[in-house]
C-alpha cells in the first residue's frame, strides 16, 4: 500500500515537538512526511532567541539540524511559504510557483509580532525603516545585533516578556535601554499592579529605565532611526527600537485557503479543522475559544495530535492547558498561573511582600483551592503550588505553609520540576537513578529543561542531592 502524504507547514517549535511525537509512534513507516518551513533551516528553540541577540551562534539554539529530517526520512523544504492550500484538489501552493499534492495537512504556522502603526516607521515600500525591529525569528536577531552598538540608545516599545527580554540582552550589551509600556504597570497579563511594580524596581536596579502608562506615538527617522516622540510629548534620542506589542496567531495562510478562522484557525477537541484533512496546533489554533502563546499547550496538543494521525491511542482529545509561567525575566525570577485578581465573592486573596528581599507573593483560593498565583523574586514555592492549581488538590488550611517553604517537602515526587515538558520530579529521580549525571544528560532522558529552560537550576539541585535521597513515591499524598 502506497504511503499516505503528510504536509506540515511550519517549521516551528511546534512542529519540532510533533516530529518528535509522528516518529516515536512509526508514522514514516505510513506516511510520507514533507515539512514546509519560511524560515532557513531546521526547526530551532525559539525561546531561547536571546542567545542569539546576545551574541551566539544561531546553531546553538538549533534543536533539529538538517540531517535529522534526512535521518527520518522527513523532506525539510525550508525557506519556502505556502501561500494557498486548495483543499479540494489536496494541493499545497507555495511561493516559489510549485504544487504539491498533500493527502492529510497540518497548519502550524504559529504567530506575528503585531506591529502598531507608528507615523514615520515605514519607508515607501512600506517596510519598517532600518533600526526598527520586531522579535520572532533569528533572522530578527541578526539584524538586531548587527545595529547594535554599545553606547547606542534603544527604546523597547512594549513591557511584556518579549520586550524586557529583549530589554536585557541589549543592555548587557552596553546600550542604554528604555522600555515603554503602554499599561500602568510591566507584564500585566500575568502580574498584577503591585507585581508588575516590583518587577519594575527591579529592573530598573539593573540599569534599564522603565517608563509605564506612556507610549510612542511616532518615530523620528532620516536614513534611519533617531529617536521616538511619545505620547507626553517628549522626545528621545534612539539608535533602534524594537517593536514587542504582543503577538496574534498567523491565520493568513487559513484564511485564503476557505478554513474557518477566529482570532486563530479554529480547531476541534482532535486539532481538526472543519476542512477535513486539515489539522492545525500550536500558536495559530484557536480550541474551545482560547488561543495560546506559550509553548507547554503547544507541546501538549503535538502529542494529541500524533496519536490521532497515527490512529495509535484512537480517541485521544485535547482538552485544552491551564497556563502556568515561570521565567526569568531580565535576570527576575517570576511565576504567574491561573487568574491574578480575585474574580468571585468569597476568593480568598494572600499576600506577601518583601520590600528589602524584593519579592512579592500571592495566592488567589476559591472554595479551599488554589486558582492563581503570582511570585516576584522568590520562586521557591512555584512547583508545589502549581501542582496544587494543576490537580486542583485542597491547599493545607494554613496556605502560608506553602507558600513560605523554602524547598520542596519530602514526599514531593509528583512535583512538576518541568513544566514546559511536564515532568515530575519522581521521573527526574528515576532518570538520575538510571545514571544520568548532567543537566544535559537529564534533558536527553526526559525532556526536562529543553523549553525555556527556567527549571535547568532546580535540574542541578536534584543532581547535587545524589541518587541516594531520591527515590520518592511517584504519586504524592496530598
Ligand atoms: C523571543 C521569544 C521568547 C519566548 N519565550 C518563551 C518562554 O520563556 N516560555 C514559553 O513557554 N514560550 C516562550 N515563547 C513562545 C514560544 O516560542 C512559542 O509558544 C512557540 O514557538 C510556538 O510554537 P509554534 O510552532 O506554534 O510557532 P512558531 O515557533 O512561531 O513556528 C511557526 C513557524 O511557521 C512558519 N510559517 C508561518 N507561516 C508559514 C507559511 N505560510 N509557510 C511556511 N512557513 C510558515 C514561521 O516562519 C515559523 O517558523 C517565546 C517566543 C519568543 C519569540
Amino acid at each position: 500500500m502506497s504511503k499516505k502524504k503528510l504536509a506540515i507547514i511550519g517549521n516551528g517549535m511546534g512542529t519540532c515537538r510533533l516530529l518528535d511525537e509522528l516518529v516515536a509512534r512509526g508514522a514514516p513507516f505510513s506516511y510520507e512526511i514533507s515539512v514546509f518551513g519560511e524560515e532557513q533551516g531546521g526547526a530551532y528553540n525559539r525561546i531561547q532567541l536571546g542567545k542569539v541577540l546576545g551574541g551566539a551562534a544561531p546553531d546553538a539554539i538549533v534543536t533539529k539540524p538538517p540531517e535529522w529530517y534526512d535521518r527520518h526520512n522527513i523532506r525539510l523544504i525550508d525557506r519556502t511559504r505556502v501561500t494557498r492550500l486548495d483543499t479540494l484538489r489536496k494541493q499545497i501552493e507555495t511561493g516559489d510557483g510549485q504544487q504539491r499534492a498533500y493527502d492529510v495537512a497540518v497548519l502550524a504556522t504559529g504567530s506575528q509580532p503585531i506591529v502598531p502603526s507608528l507615523e514615520g516607521m515605514n519607508d515607501e515600500h512600506g517596510e519598517l525603516k532600518p533600526g526598527i525591529f520586531v522579535y520572532r525569528t533569528i533572522g530578527d536577531c541578526l539584524r538586531m545585533r548587527e545595529r547594535a552598538r554599545a553606547g547606542d540608545s534603544a527604546i523597547v516599545v512594549g513591557g511584556g516578556l518579549l520586550g524586557l527580554e529583549a530589554a536585557k540582552v541589549l543592555s548587557d550589551r552596553g546600550l542604554h535601554v528604555t522600555v515603554v509600556q503602554l499599561q500602568k504597570t510591566l507584564m500585566n497579563a500575568q502580574l498584577d499592579e503591585l507585581g508588575g511594580e516590583m518587577l519594575a524596581r527591579q529592573i530598573e536596579r539593573t540599569g534599564i529605565f522603565v517608563r509605564t502608562g506612556r507610549t510612542v506615538e511616532a518615530v523620528y527617522a532620516e536614513e534611519s532611526v533617531k529617536g521616538v516622540y511619545l505620547d507626553d510629548g517628549s522626545t528621545r534620542p534612539a539608535d533602534m527600537v524594537v517593536l514587542a506589542c504582543g503577538v496574534r496567531p498567523r491565520v493568513d495562510l487559513a484564511k485564503v485557503s476557505g478554513i474557518p478562522v477566529n482570532r486563530g484557525i479554529v480547531v476541534n477537541d482532535a486539532l481538526a479543522t472543519e476542512v477535513p484533512g486539515v489539522y492545525a496546533f500550536g500558536e495559530c489554533a484557536e480550541h474551545a475559544g482560547k488561543t495560546y502563546g506559550i509553548v507547554a499547550p503547544v507541546w501538549e496538543q503535538a502529542a494529541v495530535l500524533a496519536d490521532v494521525l497515527t490512529g495509535q491511542t484512537p480517541g485521544q482529545r485535547y482538552r485544552g492547558s491551564k497556563l502556568y509561567t515561570r521565567l526569568k525575566v531580565a535576570g527576575i525570577e517570576v511565576a504567574s498561573m491561573g487568574t491574578i485578581e480575585p474574580e468571585r465573592e468569597g476568593d480568598e486573596v494572600l499576600q506577601i511582600v518583601e520590600e528589602r528581599r524584593h519579592s512579592y507573593r500571592k495566592l488567589v483560593m476559591r472554595d479551599g483551592r488554589l486558582v492563581g498565583a503570582i511570585l516576584v523574586g522568590n520562586t521557591a514555592a512555584a512547583a508545589t503550588l502549581v501542582q496544587h492549581f494543576d490537580r486542583g488538590d485542597l491547599m493545607p488550611q494554613d496556605p502560608l505553609e506553602l507558600l513560605c517553604q523554602s524547598a520542596a517537602p519530602a514526599n514531593s515526587g509528583a512535583r512538576l520540576v518541568c513544566n514546559c515538558n511536564k515532568v515530575s520530579e519522581a521521573e527526574l529521580c528515576d532518570a538520575i537513578e538510571r545514571g544520568c549525571d548532567s543537566v544535559e544528560a537529564l534533558g536527553a532522558a526526559t525532556k526536562a529543561g529543553t523549553g525555556c529552560g527556567s527549571c535547568k537550576s532546580e535540574l542541578g539541585q536534584l543532581l547535587a542531592r545524589g541518587p541516594k535521597k531520591l527515590s520518592l513515591p511517584l504519586v504524592a499524598a496530598s
